[in-house]
């Protein structure tokens, strides 16, 4: 099979970076095109990220030689991509109208940066939990007069580690109604440099700008529905988040009480769910698709980032420490790479389900 080229904007970055790694040998996609800002544009893409390149593994050799382009000349990727991954990180204003001059191009856009996700026509996708919010695409497109190109997100980087779990006993028939979530968030969410080490090491900073507003909002657009050609929010879970940054390279960690609104399963009821809770990527047989989603472990010192995040090529969420609560009903731990499930890989699981369902 011949594979569909892509394009990565904000190649250079944190985010970036991980996509140029990951997609390295993926089945079905092939990096062509790399953009980034008027510093690194005119670079070879090695020569862009002399000195800063973070993967572990070296640069993939299709990509080393790629000509980096400055990110805003969007004529310059037409024929050369199919679709982008969006990285970038820039005014919101102007990441929401570059990518929609992409879209207007006929490119379409899976992007990482939050600047769409409250564009009412735009889905914020977790694909295990609203791959329905795709039938949106048609009027995304039509509101534009776009032919072939739309733009797709993802939410935040942490949101997965609670939301997949809750959504999970929902689909089970048991609605949530209150949750209280304290995040540990990783240095690596901050992108490079990000904080500076003199703040965070032999630290923990208890505030990071606008992430406590997402983790509250974010899931009610994601558990949402359809309705009017816009996207409206499930207001029926209420939220309460506590984000703090932490001195962990990479591994977002959510630490969540939790209330059923009627009933209420057993703590063994609740394991199984998780455990046995599969859906539309797993069906597809997705190449990015974690085949458990949801990893419970039994251990009482579980999950932890060192030891979990890596799960199933760094897209499951490990959870652990169900017991109950003294203010609500259970609380647990979850976790999941931040950089991964949480920003590249869950992109290109989304553009995995895009294409699964012809919309690429
Ligand atoms: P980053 O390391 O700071 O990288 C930013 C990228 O944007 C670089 O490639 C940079 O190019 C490019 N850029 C900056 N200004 C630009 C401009 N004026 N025109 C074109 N390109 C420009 O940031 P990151 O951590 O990778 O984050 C990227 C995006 O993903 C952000 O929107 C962020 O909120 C989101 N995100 C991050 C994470 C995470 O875990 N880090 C998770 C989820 C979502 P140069 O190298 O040329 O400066």
């Amino acid at each position: 099979m011949r594979k569909i080229e892509v394009g990565v904007l904000g190649a250079t970055g944190m985010v970036g970076q991980m996509y140029v790694r990951l997609l390295e040998n993926h089945p079905w996609f092939e990096v062509s095109y790399v953009a980034a800002s008027p510093r690194s544009a005119g670079k070879t893409y090695s020569n862009a990220v002399a000195g800063r390149w973070h993967m572990q593994t070296e640069i993939p050799k299709n990509v080393r030689q790629l000509r980096v382009e400055d990110a805003s000349s969007v004529e310059k990727a037409v024929g050369k991509c199919s679709f982008v991954f969006s990285a970038l990180e820039m005014d919101k204003q102007a990441i929401r109208d570059l990518e929609n001059k992409y879209a207007q191009n006929d490119i379409p856009v899976v992007s990482n940066a939050s600047a769409h996700r409250w564009t009412e026509d735009v889905p914020m996708l977790i694909p295990e939990v609203n791959p329905h919010h795709l039938d949106i695409i048609p009027i995304q497109k039509k509101n534009h007069g776009w032919k072939r190109g739309f733009v797709v997100v993802k939410p935040n980087c942490s949101i997965q580690s609670y939301i997949t779990p809750i959504f999970a006993l929902e689909k089970a028939g048991f609605k949530v109604s209150k949750m209280i979530v304290t995040t540990l968030q990783a240095v690596s969410g901050a992108g490079y440099p990000g904080v500076a080490s003199l703040d965070i090491v032999d630290n923990v900073v208890p505030f990071i700008g606008g992430e406590e507003e997402k983790s509250e909002k974010e899931p009610l657009k994601i558990l949402g529905k359809i309705e009017n050609g816009k996207i409206v929010n499930n207001e029926s879970i209420k939220i309460s988040a506590h984000c703090n940054r932490v001195p962990v390279h990479d591994g977002h960690t959510a630490c969540v009480s939790f209330q059923f609104a009627e009933r209420k399963p057993s703590k063994e009821q609740v394991i199984q769910i998780w455990r046995g809770f599969r859906s539309l990527p797993q069906e597809l047989k997705l190449p990015f698709a974690p085949e458990q989603p949801i990893i419970y472990r039994e251990e009482e010192n579980r999950p932890q980032p060192r030891k979990d995040r890596d799960n199933d090529k760094g897209m499951a969420i490990t959870m652990g420490r169900l017991r109950e609560c003294n203010v609500f009903d259970y609380r647990f731990v979850g976790l999941s790479h931040n950089t991964i499930r949480g920003a590249a890989g869950g992109g290109i699981l989304n553009a995995e389900l895009l294409k699964a369902k012809n919309l690429l």
